[in-house]
């Protein structure tokens, strides 16, 4: 039996990156996963990938800051999968820049995506998992959201806000049978991070003390600890998965 067999996953963020890395890593688990992406050829991209690994897969294209997208999104969810055992809050985006030079759409892009659309998309299943009382909510955070980043003001907050909203959501939830925890990730080689220049790339390796960066990998499988059975008594808790960056 795999560890999440019959299970159904919602990804947020699933077209790219850490995202795609879980949906595919909850496939090979033996979870149906539902991909949500900006781009419709993104999420439909990993979709047939998750179908290759033969399991069931739905793909949307949903902006997770839109509110009236999410709700339907939702909705739609729900009556295409009937249930929904886990939600992944893995959507991010960075608008990078010193305070001083901060626009305020600078501001509201990263914080609108980053912890309003965990809430928006939360929301929208929270009363299925209280009445099915069961439920695995996993929200992508980051070291920055703990230790703070010159020029990363906007991403910090939303981050940091993030986990507070973690913790929140896993006292109110608790006693239905539903876990809620965090993933801090350090540096992990993604698109995201392709557009950093070489030699911040080298004084960040110089803080890592396993000597590397984080590879998308090693992020799925703490999202697969966090889902899989064993977890069960794990909530609230954000867990930092960054070669030791942060300790
Ligand atoms: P990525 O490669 O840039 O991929 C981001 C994914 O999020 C894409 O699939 C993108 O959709 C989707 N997305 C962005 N804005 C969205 C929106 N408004 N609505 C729906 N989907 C949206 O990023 P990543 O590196 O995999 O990061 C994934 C998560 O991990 C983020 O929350 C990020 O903050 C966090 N994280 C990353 C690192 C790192 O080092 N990479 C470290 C710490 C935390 P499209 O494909 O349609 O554009």
């Amino acid at each position: 039996m795999k560890p999440l067999e019959n299970q159904i996953a919602v990804v947020t963020g699933a077209g790219r990156g850490i995202g795609r890395g879980i949906a595919l890593k909850f496939a090979e688990a033996g979870a149906d996963v539902v991909c949500v992406s900006r781009t419709e050829a993104n999420s439909a991209k990993v979709a047939d990938e998750v179908r290759g690994l033969g399991r069931k897969a739905w793909a949307l294209a949903v902006d997770v800051a839109d509110p009236a997208a999410v709700s339907a999104a939702g909705e739609k969810i729900l009556a295409d999968t009937g249930r929904v055992d886990i939600l992944v809050n893995n959507a991010g985006v960075t608008r990078d820049g010193l305070l001083m030079r901060m626009s305020e759409e600078d501001w509201d892009t990263v914080l609108d995506t980053n912890l309003r659309g965990a809430f928006l998309f939360t929301k929208a299943f929270v009363r299925a998992f209280a009445r099915q009382r069961s439920g695995r909510i996993i929200n992508i955070a980051s070291v920055i959201g703990l230790m703070g980043n010159a020029g990363q003001a906007n991403y910090a907050a939303s981050k940091a806000g993030l986990i507070g909203f973690t913790k929140s959501v896993a006292k109110e939830l608790g006693m239905r049978g539903v876990t809620a925890n965090a993933i801090a990730p350090g540096f992990v080689e993604t698109d995201m991070t392709a557009v950093l220049n070489d030699d911040l790339k080298k004084e960040l390796l110089k803080r890592i003390p396993v000597g590397s960066f984080g590879q998308v990998e090693d992020i799925a499988h703490a999202a697969l600890f966090l889902a899989s059975p064993g977890a069960r008594y794990v909530t609230g808790q954000v867990l930092t998965v960054d070669g030791g960056m942060v300790m």
